[in-house]
């Protein structure tokens, strides 16, 4: 039962059946056709055990109108005994035509009496875990309805009175009258479900909201822009100019760290729309009025690039940066936990290994975490708890290349601030998609060599799943994977792929980078490929997020329909990074799915990070499109969010309404849906 999370009666009454057995009537035998599932209630007229293929319970069955034969491979002594000639049976089982005539084939079996009553509801099939028996848990399940406290706490005039109270609706759903039409029941349009699903989203809409007025109490340290400041050196040693809506998010954070409460902002963008500058601008003014920053990132690659890139904005300008990553040496990793324990460095750039238990700051008053999706909710609440002994939350910035829908952000990330970066910077020419055959191989390789040849630069991408390394993991999360469900190893080779294009292009530095090379090997293979060494980089995901080499012009996502829409879009994202026109190219094996079809043809015919969300959206649906760890997706139980925009858009209004004039009622809500989950919810 606890593993089925049926912990308090609240939960056993929100355990909602799977589907409905029908066991309030009975059909004669003469009117059972072959293949349908019925009642039926007759008079044992035989009873042997026979072996045929093996030993087996034979129970011939009369209602009267006909006759039927009971089978049991599996069955008890007692069973045999209790099922006796002239013993009145109710039986409930798919009628068939077997070798012997109509069959039964382990029908659910009661012994009663001529004036047993018919059951007067549907009967409830549950979802269960191995081992535990239906019955058991209808028991369960009905006691904890009864005993839970189902009192209707929410005022008049939020729930629409033709929907039926909480108890009324949830005594319905676990025991509905045979009369109802089942279409209702299983497309959730019912008004019992009706109430539910707004139940369900009411609790998330009102979490969400009071995180966000809780942390209007909570302390965060004033970080003010100063004229003349860090922020303002930085600016002007920069090579480019910010874009308008560069400027315009910065100027939103700016307002948020000028307060004393924590920011709590997302920072959205699409592929190469410049988040790391703005990132960077916010960890000046941070840094500025002396404080800390930390700057996570989900894999080394993309920290140990930020790092290089903030080193050589920032160390001129006096900052001291540490580095922190899993795979750092044990004397190393001490000696850059002490910069950040004694203040030394006012910057830290990293891995996950940011956040563990024995890092501590001095003073960190900034926390920036990029590529938030790839980051599980506990990482983000043990990043706020960094600073929890001085009494003060630091400001958070999240960075995401993935916009979130809109209807996704509203239920998911409602106690969330969003900036949006709109625009991309100037000179960048659209990159032009290219979908081909794998047979058409050839051609692509030649292609390669006279991009080589224009002294531009190539990445070679491939599937080889069956890494370990933690960017892998994070990737699989980010597809909606788990890691006992991932495609075969030898799907395509990774180190074939680079022998085939190393022969294939004498003279030219072919380089190959997976997760399964050391650090060091990595860090190496990445860094000539920026200095422009190498012409083409054969790589797996590793180089999904962020890597950023503007040199690159061309990249080819070999057996493209094995990944994500937003992954292709991600991956894509690592050209058309110069003022070159960039190409990528899309090779695909036959045949493809549906789905395979619909990821490429979207990738074609868009560019735009928004799009893409939106169909990534339609493709998978929203558990999976946020990713299995992500904050709150698994607790929609009820709701759907394609279907229940309006109910969700009403759950907003109530919960703004209920939290204004009836704070009490919000609280008590939240408590019955949530209970302990509530705290995650927050994060
Ligand atoms: P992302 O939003 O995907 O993280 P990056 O921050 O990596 O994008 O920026 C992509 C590239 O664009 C980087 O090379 C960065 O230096 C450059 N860049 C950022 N802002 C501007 C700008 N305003 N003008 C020109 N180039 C810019
Ligand atoms: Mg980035």
């Amino acid at each position: 039962m606890d593993k089925l999370g049926l912990v308090r009666d609240i939960d056993l009454a929100l355990h909602l059946p799977l589907r409905y057995e029908d066991e309030t009537r009975l059909t004669l035998l003469r009117d059972a056709r072959d293949g349908d599932t019925v009642q039926v209630e007759g008079m044992v007229r035989d009873n042997r055990i026979e072996m045929r293929s093996r030993r087996q319970l034979l129970i011939k069955l009369d209602d009267g109108s006909g006759e039927v034969q009971l089978r049991f491979l599996n069955f008890y002594a007692t069973q045999q005994k209790a099922w006796a000639p002239g013993v009145r049976l109710r039986v409930r089982g798919e009628v068939r035509h077997g070798f012997f005539g109509r069959e039964m084939m382990h029908p659910a079996v009661k012994v009663v009496s001529a004036d047993t009553p018919l059951a007067e509801a549907l009967t409830p099939v549950y979802p269960t875990s191995a081992g535990l028996p239906q019955t058991y848990l209808r028991k369960a399940v009905a006691s904890g309805l009864e005993r839970a406290h189902l009192d209707e706490i929410l005022p008049p005039g939020v729930v629409p009175a033709a929907w039926p109270t909480l108890r009324q609706a949830l005594n319905f759903l676990h025991h509905p009258s045979p009369d109802v039409p089942l279409a209702t029941l299983e497309d959730h349009s019912h008004p019992a479900w009706m109430r539910l699903k707004y139940e369900e989203l009411l609790a998330q809409q009102l979490s969400q909201l009071q995180a966000r007025q809780e942390r209007a109490h909570l302390k965060a340290p004033a970080l003010p822009s100063r004229a003349g400041g860090l922020h303002e050196r930085l600016l002007s040693v920069l090579p480019f100019q910010l874009t308008p809506a560069q400027r315009r998010v910065g100027d939103e954070i700016a307002q948020d760290l000028a307060r004393p409460q924590p920011m709590h902002r997302l920072l959205q963008g699409d592929v190469g729309s410049g988040k790391t500058v703005v990132a960077a601008l916010a960890a000046a003014v941070a840094m500025d009025a002396g404080w800390q920053c930390a700057l996570m990132a989900p894999t080394e690659i993309l920290a140990e690039q930020h790092f290089r890139k903030l080193v050589g904005w920032l160390e001129p300008l006096g900052i001291k940066v540490a580095w922190l990553t899993g795979s750092l040496k044990a004397k190393a990793k001490r000696e850059q936990m002490a910069m950040v324990a004694s203040g030394e460095a006012q910057l830290v750039v990293g891995t996950h290994a940011v956040i563990q238990d024995q890092v501590e700051f001095a003073r960190l008053g900034l926390a920036l975490i990029d590529e938030q999706h790839r980051f599980g909710v506990a990482q983000r609440l043990q990043l706020r708890g960094k600073l929890k002994g001085a009494d003060l939350e630091p400001h958070l910035l999240m960075m995401s290349a993935t916009p979130i829908p809109r209807t996704l952000a509203m239920t998911y990330l409602a106690d969330l601030e969003v900036s949006t970066i709109d625009e991309l910077p100037p000179g960048r020419t659209p990159i032009v998609t290219k979908v081909f055959a794998d047979s058409r191989r050839d051609e692509v390789i030649e292609r390669i060599r006279d991009e080589a040849a224009k002294g531009s630069q190539v990445y070679w991408v491939c599937p080889l799943i069956d890494e370990t390394q933690e960017s892998d993991q994070a990737a699989d999360q980010a597809a909606g994977r788990n890691s006992n469900q991932r495609p075969p190893l030898d799907l395509s080779n990774v180190t074939q792929t680079h022998q085939e294009l190393s022969d294939a292009l004498a003279g030219r530095a072919v380089g190959l980078l997976h997760g399964r090379l050391p650090t060091a090997e990595k860090a190496e293979v990445m860094a000539r490929f920026s200095k422009g060494e190498l012409s083409v980089l054969v790589a797996t995901t590793v180089i999904e997020v962020g890597v950023d080499v503007p040199n690159a012009s061309l990249m080819v996502i070999e057996h493209a329909e094995r990944f994500g829409l937003s992954q292709l879009h991600q991956l894509r994202g690592r050209v058309g990074r110069g003022a070159v026109a960039s190409v990528c190219v899309l090779l695909y094996s036959s045949p493809l799915s549906d789905s395979g079809k619909a990821r490429l043809k979207a990738m074609v015919e868009t560019n735009d990070g928004f799009e893409i969300a939106r169909r990534d959206l339609d493709i998978r649906g929203p558990g999976e499109f946020m990713g299995a760890r992500q904050s709150g997706a698994a607790l929609l139980r009820f709701a759907d969010l394609g279907e229940d925009q309006p109910l969700i858009e009403r759950a907003r209004e109530s919960a703004q309404m209920l939290l204004r004039d009836h704070p009490h009622i919000a609280q008590r809500h939240v408590q019955r849906w949530l209970g302990h989950k509530a705290e995650y919810l927050k994060a």
